[in-house]
């Protein structure tokens, strides 16, 4: 059988650990066979990150806004104590933080439901898709150590040298500061993207803020979104009955838990990181969850939601099997694979994505799964396979159908 040709690169940007190794894997077994696959390679595995003092990564985000499709795997974000493991030259910063500074946009994550893996909250009958605003915030942020007694201030100075300037606080003794900003422009896409997302998806969408504390901060992401839903969407909402329900981030976790699903949950960039772990896994596994950047640019970067599973890649250089959920990952290649055929008019790319979601998810159901969903699965009869024999057994699922 001759292997499907790509007529536009594909931009791969390879991982850190144990995700690095299933990367390989998911190539060898699952795509080469049938791909001639034709990827623009950047590696951004730390020690590569580290001799390219990370200009590799911008590298890489460039790429993307040229070619338009990505599939990143998992990469450590340096910590102190990698900074030892890896002798690093500088505490780089995370790779997705700068990709998506670069690319703006929105990421949505979803759950890969499957028969035989019920989520934990019982009342969960539907998807619950996440929309993470990828800019800005916390992740944006200057810090400042403040060794004992002064003044902190936060000033603004205007483009004719007027300056705005408040107090932050008057320190007795030592502590710490924090400055963050936001854009106007890049919560505007953010609303758009999701209110877009909702429509094409059908579903409903809820946004929450702490507006009630950060009365300005917090309170411009309500007004925009609210802004932008009457002014651009309300009528589209209405006609699709859909709705957009605004509320306090506390009452929405509140409410979240208590819902059906079958909902977007659109979250400012550290509620949506820490909220889609918490919903990935409920779900059933952090390996479950697919994750894409959708950039205003119109471009799309593609990745699992989880990390590079470090304890498991400990076990594994020992040499000691590993049962690693590949699934994410693989959902993170269709997803860039169907994108990028879909982008080209590429019909049989489209097929090859959709044939691999399809036979990943009947191994599964046929009983044949890693560790961390044989402990969570209502199948009766399961076979635990370790990294490598999962992937070969979704190889001889594609094949049979
Ligand atoms: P993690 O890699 O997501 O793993 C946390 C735990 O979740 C694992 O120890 C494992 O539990 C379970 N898990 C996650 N993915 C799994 C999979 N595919 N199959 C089976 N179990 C899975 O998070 P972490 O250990 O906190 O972070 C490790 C590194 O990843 C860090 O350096 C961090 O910076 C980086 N990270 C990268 C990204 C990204 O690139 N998008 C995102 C998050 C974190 P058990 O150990 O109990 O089996
Ligand atoms: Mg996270």
């Amino acid at each position: 059988m001759s292997k499907i040709v790509m007529t536009t690169p594909l931009v791969e940007m390879d991982g850190d650990e144990m995700t690095r190794i299933l990367w390989q894997m998911i190539k060898d077994e699952l795509l080469l066979p049938y791909i001639d696959l034709n990827t623009e390679y950047y590696d951004l595995g730390l020690e590569h990150r580290n001799e390219t003092d990370d200009q590799v990564t911008i590298d890489s985000a460039n790429a993307t806004l040229k070619y338009g499709v990505a599939v990143k795997c998992a990469t450590i974000t340096p910590n102190a104590a990698r900074m030892d493991e890896y002798k690093l030259k500088k505490m780089w910063k995370s790779p997705n933080g700068t990709i998506r500074a670069m690319l703006d946009g929105t990421v949505f994550r979803a759950p890969i439901l499957v028969k035989g893996i019920d989520p934990c909250v019982r009342n969960w009958e539907k998807p619950i898709t996440l929309a993470r605003h990828a800019y800005g915030d916390v992740y944006k942020n200057v810090e400042i150590e403040v060794p004992g007694p002064g003044k902190a201030e936060l000033v603004f100075t205007d483009a004719s040298g007027k300056e705005v300037r408040e107090t932050i606080h008057e320190f007795t003794g030592a502590g710490i500061i924090q400055g963050m900003h936001n854009t106007e422009k890049s919560i505007e896409s953010f609303a758009r993207a999701c209110l877009k997302y909702a429509c094409d998806t059908k579903q409903d969408i809820w946004f929450a803020t702490k507006d009630t504390i950060s009365k300005k901060y917090d309170h411009k992401f309500k007004d925009i979104f609210g802004d932008i839903y009457e002014t651009e969407f309300k009528d589209k909402f209405n006609e699709l009955g859909i709705e957009y329900f605004y509320t306090l981030i506390d009452d929405a976790v509140a409410r979240v838990m208590k819902s059906k699903g079958g909902f977007i949950w659109a979250c400012k960039n550290y509620d949506g990181d820490v909220m889609s772990d918490m919903v990935s896994s409920a779900f059933g596994s952090l390996a479950m969850m697919t994750s894409v950047l959708v950039s205003p640019k119109g471009v799309y970067e593609y990745e699992a939601a989880h990390g590079t599973v470090q304890r498991h890649y400990y076990k594994h250089l020992k040499g000691e099997e590993t049962s690693t959920n590949s699934v994410a990952t693989i959902f993170a290649w269709t997803g860039a694979l169907r994108k990028r055929g879909e982008l080209d008019g590429n019909k049989e790319l489209v097929e090859f994505a959709d044939k691999l979601e399809k036979a990943t998810l009947a191994t599964i159901e046929s009983g044949k799964m890693t560790k961390d969903l044989a402990l969570i699965t209502s199948l009766k009869d399961v076979t635990v396979l370790n990294s490598a024999d999962f992937i070969k057994a979704i190889r001889a699922t594609f094949d049979s159908i």
